[in-house]
């Protein structure tokens, strides 16, 4: 097997995100800070590598979100492209290219990759059934058909999936199918599709993975044996469908690529994009390529792409897939759907500047072995224990020693004691440990025995205390200081691949630029006499209101999804007609409104009924603002009995509509219409 350092340079791919929606935490920890991590390591070592990212813009469910938004296909992925492509950007992951599916180069790639394995005899042709719409004249893809699930008989099941019982169906599982296109009932005809024979490359897929890539992860190595184990099947490669790249060859009108095999050609596309010299990364056996994704994409990246690759011919091969399982939050799965996600976008606006917290509790908590959980209190306990109690402490009073004993100046080392060589020993150790990790991409290690360099340097002053000493022995302080810099330049290198906006203060602290990975464990990165910067804040304090307000807006979609789940209540007992026009019901105007005194709930209106001007009590205060309904026209029950409320006489009854969350809504004629009018 090739160790890392038999290759002249690494090609970094992350997962394609899909251009449906905004991207969240569970796609940072998975994917994106990992493969930033390790590229950022790798850069810092001078070595040749490149980071390549893009959306993933085709595909069925942006056409259906397209269609019930009345917008076009690429309406959609141009606004959630440039979404995802800003929050990246801002969250510092450093991509060399981040492109998109939609893009002519990936377009022209696309349909080349398929003319050649097409060329080549590497597909097979096959007709089968499936659901047409008469109406809107198209096949029917899995998520195009809803009906009835036949296990649980749920409405509103796709076809290829039941979310209700989770049941994998196929189209024509389901009861009553209709289309989503027209709402039309659709029939069966013959179409032809092309399909990956995979499993003739079955044997390949053994021999490279199950015997030659032991040293993968267990979670990844154990997915693909499993496949493997289940014998694989052909997988169609085209489907009937208006958006995507166009199947590029005769006979294949209204065709295009299946979204998941021209998706990982993305990858191809964009290095294109970013080098002339794109076939170094992609063509030549002394290139390292490395998947990064999330454990949802490692049948495709392990077994489906590299049979595409293989087949083509002329592409390597990946040498690692480091996949990471799935971070829930808050101890419930993340789902876009739901709602139930931290997006990035918004967090950076609810903590500003403070990407580098987020990106340290996702690496400290990274779900590399099993699904992992996301709280909001963990974050808080990261952020003031760690970042702030441990790293932005010692920086801090390094910096601030420093400008207070020496006007900035860089004092010089006097003789060390045992003591002083001990800590200074222990910097090559902690820097060899953050490297073995890195290199068997074990990110939650490597960020502690990082922090643990500024945990050393923490100690180091608060054994020393040179506070104290500097009115005894200010030549002895000298010397702490000194070497209290020393690491602090250390723990910058160290930290930047985790923390980079961090690592990039510290430097500009420390008046230091372009330090390398070579360097660390040096201990003359300061001489005697340098001038260093002013100190900066590095982290702060992130208090318990902060964290409130971020619990309380999961609580609130947590309602809301309840609410949007409530079905409504079942209809009451039949009337007669003679019960109903016993109601007057009339429209009205609000003329006056005041809160009624001591009440949380109750409003005391006068309305103008057309009949007579009156008052009437309504429990309706928490919702509506006294000066915010006066002139709005209302449903009154005007045959009511009178009763009192609260020592008010209230002549009558609003009519209100209640949600499942019990908010009210007032019942008004959509135009206004004059007051007394009957309402029947
Ligand atoms: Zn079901």
């Amino acid at each position: 097997m090739k160790q890392a350092g038999d290759f002249k340079r690494t090609l970094v791919t992350t997962a394609l995100p899909y251009a449906n929606g905004p991207v969240h935490i569970g796609h940072l920890a998975g994917v994106y800070v990992p493969a930033d991590i390790y590229v950022r390591y790798l850069r810092l070592k001078k070595e040749d590598v490149v980071l390549i990212g893009g959306s993933d813009e085709h595909g069925v469910p942006i056409t259906l979100k397209a269609k019930n938004e009345g917008v076009t296909p690429q309406d959609v992925v141009d606004k959630f492209h440039g979404i995802i492509k800003d929050s990246f950007e801002k969250f510092g992951i450093s991509f060399d290219v981040y492109s998109r599916t939609t893009s002519k180069t990936h377009y022209e790639t696309a349909s080349e990759f398929f003319k050649t394995l097409y060329d080549k005899g590497e597909f097979i042709e096959k007709e089968s059934e499936q659901y047409y719409d008469e109406e809107a004249k198209q096949f029917l893809a899995d998520r195009y058909i809803t009906g009835t699930c036949p296990h649980c008989k749920s409405e509103g099941a796709y076809g290829d999936q039941c979310e209700s019982c989770g049941t994998s169906l196929n189209a024509t599982d389901l009861v009553n199918p209709r289309s989503v296109v027209s709402g039309s009932k659709p029939v069966i005809r013959t179409t032809k599709h092309w399909y990956l024979p995979l499993d003739k490359h079955e044997p390949f897929l053994k021999e490279w993975i199950l015997d030659g890539h032991k040293e993968w992860k267990s979670n990844v190595y154990g997915q693909c044996k499993s496949w493997i184990d289940l014998g694989l099947q052909p997988r169609a490669v085209s489907r009937d469908l208006d958006w995507g790249v166009p199947v590029p060859v005769e006979g294949a009108d209204g065709k295009v690529l299946y979204v998941w095999f021209d998706a990982p050609i993305g990858y191809i596309s964009a290095t294109k994009e970013l080098t002339p010299e794109w076939e170094k990364y992609w063509k030549d056996e002394e290139t390292r390529m490395l998947h990064f994704i999330g454990k949802d994409n490692i049948v495709f990246h392990c077994i489906v792409f590299p049979s595409m690759l293989k087949a083509e011919g002329s592409y390597i091969l990946p040498e690692n897939v480091p996949a990471n399982e799935f971070l829930n939050l808050e101890g419930d799965k993340i789902s876009t759907s739901r709602n139930w996600a931290v997006w990035l976008h918004e967090y950076l606006i609810d903590f500003k500047d403070k990407q580098d917290v987020l990106r340290y509790t996702l690496t400290a908590n990274a779900p590399e072995t099993k699904d992992n959980d996301f709280t909001w209190k963990d974050f808080q306990a990261r952020n003031n224990n760690e970042l702030v109690a441990i790293l932005g402490n010692f920086v801090n009073r390094a910096i601030v020693l420093t400008h207070k004993y020496y006007d900035g100046l860089v004092p010089a080392q006097g003789e060390l004691t045992d003591y002083d060589k001990e800590t200074l020993n222990e910097i090559p150790v902690l820097v060899k440990k953050v490297e073995d990790a890195l290199d068997h991409f074990k990110f939650r290690e490597a960020v502690k025995e990082a922090i643990n360099l500024a945990r050393l340097g923490n100690k180091y002053l608060a054994d020393t205390e040179p506070w104290k000493l500097i009115k005894t022995d200010a030549e002895r302080v000298k010397t702490i200081m000194n070497i209290a810099l020393q690491i602090t330049a250390n723990v910058s290198i160290l930290i930047e691949p985790f923390l980079p906006f961090t690592a990039k203060k510290m430097q500009s602290m420390l008046n230091l630029d372009g330090l390398t990975w070579e360097a660390c464990g040096n201990l003359d990165f300061l001489a005697a006499g340098h001038q260093v910067n002013k100190p900066e804040l590095l982290f702060e304090k992130i208090e318990d209101e902060t964290i409130q307000a971020q619990l309380d807006k999961l609580q609130q979609t947590k309602e809301d999804n309840e609410a949007a789940n409530k079905t409504a209540a079942p209809a009451k007992a039949n009337i007669e007609f003679d019960d109903f026009v016993k109601m007057d019901i009339r429209v009205g105007t609000i003329l006056e409104a005041e809160k009624v005194a001591k009440t949380k709930k109750l409003l005391q209106l006068k309305v103008d009924t057309g009949i007579d001007q009156r008052t009437v009590v309504s429990g309706i205060a928490e919702f509506f603002k006294p000066e915010d309904i006066i002139g709005k026209q209302v449903s009154i029950l005007v045959n009511l009995a009178p009763r009192k409320i609260r020592g008010i006489e209230s002549q009558g009854m609003i009519l209100m509509a209640e949600d499942a969350t019990g908010k009210l809504e007032f019942v008004a004629p959509a135009n206004a219409v004059k007051e007394g009018s009957e309402i029947r």
